[in-house]
């Protein structure tokens, strides 16, 4: 394991990315892919017997994602969609340059679309509109291309990334036990692939002074876990997964209420897929064929 040296970093990252020119954001080459592939087969083995799939789009309602909190929580991460708007002759104009001097983007509106943050919002609308939740809670298996204005890049922090989720919607016991027993699963799953790894609480980014204290009281609460793989260092580990427990936030806002009248709880298992990956490369290498055979089974590479 060498991880912690800067040149095997460097040399990881140039065997499995391309720049595209700009930070954070890659062309993954053909063996990341086949690790990623591996990784989502594996994740999928694991899926909860019941869980309906759902693969999001990169990109997601404006209005759903500002009624979810998540303007309000994360404004400097959000992506928003803009567009040039107008008659053919206007937006003609602004792309040759005609109002002098100003950029094109000045001229940009926005639209109902902004870049998904994470994979599990689109759900909990979805849930609502159907109804009360039956008794044992729901589960859902899903993926989305997700978009983040982080503001470092360092490897395995990507503007734009992939995520995979399962998620529970059901009474606070149900979801409660979900989450304590996807903590054990996660457990058996690295071991699985032979890394390191720790498991901390964590808060969420929460944005400005007010945030601090919501993220304080995040941890105090224990409503955030995340597992932790080395990737550029062994020091300072990546969370390649996190354990999310939001309480009645979703349920509240969106009305959705469990049999027995109450509101419902939600809780979130989200997997990094790129950062998990790379954390793989990081710990055993780039030479597949030189990983120890049960890494290689698990992950069919
Ligand atoms: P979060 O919603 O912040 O808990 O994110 C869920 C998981 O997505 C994290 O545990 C990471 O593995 C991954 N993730 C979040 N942000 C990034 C990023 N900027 N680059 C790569 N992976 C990320
Ligand atoms: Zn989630």
């Amino acid at each position: 394991m060498n991880y912690v040296t800067h040149n095997h970093v460097e040399s990881i990252a140039h065997a499995l990315f391309r720049p595209v020119g700009v930070g954070g954001v890659y062309a993954r080459t053909g063996l990341f892919e086949q690790v990623i592939d591996g990784l989502a087969a594996l994740i999928s083995r694991y899926r909860p017997h019941d869980a309906e799939i759902f693969s999001f789009p990169p990109v997601a309602s404006r209005a759903q994602i500002e009624k979810s909190g998540y303007l309000k929580s994360f404004p400097h991460l959000l992506g928003c969609v803009s567009c040039l708007h107008g008659t053919e002759p206007e937006i003609r104009a602004v792309v040759e340059g005609a109002s002098a001097g100003k950029a094109w983007t000045g001229a940009l509106g926005a639209t109902d679309l902004v870049l998904a943050p994470a994979a599990c919002y689109p759900v909990y609308p979805m849930v609502a509109a159907r109804g009360t939740v039956p008794v044992g809670g729901l589960r859902f298996d899903v993926t989305c291309d997700c978009f983040r204005h982080e503001s470092t890049h360092e490897l395995g922090r990507f503007q734009s990334f992939r995520m995979r989720e399962f998620v529970c919607v059901g009474s606070p016991d149900e979801v409660v036990a979900f989450r304590e027993y996807w903590k054990i699963q996660a457990l058996e799953l690295v071991r699985r692939l032979a890394l390191p790894h720790q498991t901390a609480t964590a808060s969420d980014p929460f944005f400005g002074r007010a945030g601090k204290l919501m993220a304080v009281s995040q941890v105090e609460q224990e409503l955030k876990f995340e597992l932790l793989i080395p990737i550029n260092s062994a020091d300072n580990p990546a969370a390649c997964m996190s354990f999310n427990y939001h309480q009645g936030h979703f349920g509240e806002t969106w009305g959705i209420e469990t049999s027995d009248g109450g509101v419902a709880h939600t809780a979130c298992v989200a997997f990094g897929m790129d950062r998990f990956a790379l954390a793989i490369f990081a710990t055993h290498g780039l030479d597949l064929k030189k990983w120890e055979r049960g890494v290689r089974e698990a992950l069919s590479v």
